[in-house]
C-alpha cells in the first residue's frame, strides 16, 4: 500500500486497493454493511466509535484519514480516565460510509453480530506530523469532538507481529479528563438511534 500526501483528494484505484481487505472479507450480497463507496475528504475529518457485539463484545474506534477509516478494535471500549490503558488491536481500513453502519450483520459473515454507533463526532490531530505518519511511526495524539467523548487522547502501538499491530488508545490528562464518568457502561445506547446494542434490528 503506497501512502498518499495530505490533501490528496482522489485516485480512484489506490482508493480501491486500500479498502481491497475489506471487500475480500465480506460476501456484500445478503449483509447491510456499505460495500464502500470512496466520497471527496471533509473539511472536518469525523471519527466513529461502534460498539459491536459479534462472537466477542468490542468497540470499533475509526479515524477518518486520508479518505478511509483507520480502525482499531477496543474489547473494554474507550475511557475518560487517563489512567486506564484500553488494548485497541489495529484493523482493516474500512470505507467512510461505514461509519453511519448500525444493524445486524447476518450469521455466516464476516463480524456477524450487532452494531450502534455509539459515539461520533469530529477531531482534529495534535501532533506536528500528518497523521499518516504518525501512525506509521507509531504514535498520534488526537482531540476528539463526539457525542459522548471529548478531548485528547493518545494512540501508541506497543507490538507488531506480522501483520497484527496492538495498540493502547488512553486518555490525555487535559481538561475533559474524568476520572468518574465510566460512558461505556453509563451512556450505552446508540446516538443515532438511542437503541442499545441489544435491541438494534
Ligand atoms: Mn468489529
Amino acid at each position: 500500500m503506497r501512502d498518499f500526501a495530505p490533501g490528496w483528494t482522489g485516485n480512484w484505484r489506490n482508493m480501491d486497493d486500500k479498502l481491497a481487505e475489506y471487500r475480500r472479507k465480506r460476501e456484500l450480497r445478503g449483509t447491510p454493511e456499505p460495500a464502500g463507496a470512496t466520497g471527496s475528504r471533509r473539511r472536518k475529518p469525523r471519527f466513529v466509535i461502534q460498539q459491536h457485539d459479534a462472537s466477542s463484545m468490542h468497540y470499533d474506534f475509526r479515524l477518518e484519514v486520508d479518505g478511509v477509516l483507520k480502525s482499531w478494535a477496543v474489547p473494554k471500549g474507550p475511557s475518560t480516565d487517563p489512567r486506564e490503558k484500553r488494548l485497541a488491536v489495529a484493523v482493516e481500513d474500512h470505507p467512510l460510509d461505514y461509519g453511519g453502519f448500525e444493524g445486524v450483520i447476518p450469521e455466516g459473515h464476516y463480524g456477524a453480530g450487532r452494531v450502534i454507533v455509539w459515539d461520533a463526532g469530529t477531531y482534529r490531530n495534535l501532533g506536528a506530523d500528518p497523521l499518516a505518519q504518525a501512525f506509521d511511526a507509531g504514535h498520534a495524539s488526537i482531540w476528539l469532538d463526539g457525542q459522548k467523548l471529548r478531548g485528547g487522547y493518545a494512540l501508541t502501538r506497543i507490538a507488531r507481529t506480522g501483520k497484527s499491530e496492538r495498540w493502547l488508545l488512553v486518555k490525555i490528562d487535559d481538561e475533559a479528563a474524568d476520572r468518574r464518568r465510566h460512558p461505556v457502561s453509563t451512556q450505552p445506547e446508540s446516538v443515532l438511534s438511542g437503541h442499545t446494542v441489544k435491541d438494534v434490528r
